[in-house]
């Protein structure tokens, strides 16, 4: 049982039931994949990605050409795909990716908010919507996407994230450092934990008062 798109194929039969999901899965993916494609300036997949559902929590981009979606996932918890979008792009070796996974996590989950449907990640709560209470230097997805964002604000450049994207994607880490020294003069890890200590006066107000989306697309 499959539903095929342009650029995936989903094989539904774990959950034959949940066809029509299958079907706004496929339509979502293959517009997603379009735009984060074309927003990271990247040629298109020439195959077709291969959608399946498996015991995986949320969406998990598995092998380079395979996602698997939890049997459970809820009909309106789409955004991960955008995120898995982000590594299909990058098709990074294991050494660098482990190397830079706050970097890497942090960009992937910065896309799924501003290339959301919904703009705040096209998630099944409200959760995304805003800043989050409390900033932790080491999680992956809302911290680490806020601090780039963040980033984006202090070097006041909208193409930012994009030039940032372009670093990973040459998996060149010496590329990747020099980046961040040559428009702030420090690294990552300095940057992250001086923004930590200093988020209330950076960001000016509550955090759960201010829209990560307008937070990540303003400068
Ligand atoms: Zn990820």
């Amino acid at each position: 049982m499959k539903k095929e798109g342009k650029y995936c194929s989903f094989d539904f039969s774990a959950k034959p039931d949940r066809e029509k999901f299958a079907q706004n899965v496929v339509e979502y993916f293959d517009r997603k994949v379009q735009e984060v494609f074309n927003t990271l300036g990247v040629p298109l997949p020439g195959t077709k990605a291969q959608i399946k559902f498996s015991g995986t929590s949320g969406a998990m981009y598995i092998t380079p050409n395979c996602f698997e979606l939890n049997y459970n996932i809820q009909d309106n918890d789409l955004g991960a795909i955008i995120h898995e979008c982000l590594h299909y792009t990058q098709q990074l070796p294991q050494t660098f990716y482990d190397k830079n996974v706050r970097v890497i996590e942090g960009v992937a989950d910065y896309y799924r908010i501003t290339l959301s449907d919904d703009k705040q990640g096209d998630y099944f709560n409200n959760d995304k919507r805003n800043l989050v209470e409390k900033f932790d230097t080491n999680e992956l997805y809302n911290s680490g996407s806020e601090f780039i964002a963040y980033l984006r604000k202090k070097a006041n450049d909208k193409d930012f994230i994009k030039q940032l994207a372009d670093k990973i994607n040459s998996k060149d880490q010496k590329q990747l450092d020099d980046f961040f020294k040559n428009k702030f003069g420090k690294g990552y890890d300095t940057l992250i934990i001086e923004y930590s200590k200093n988020r209330t006066q950076e960001i000016g107000k509550n955090p759960k008062d201010i829209s990560r989306f307008d937070f990540f697309t303003n400068l």
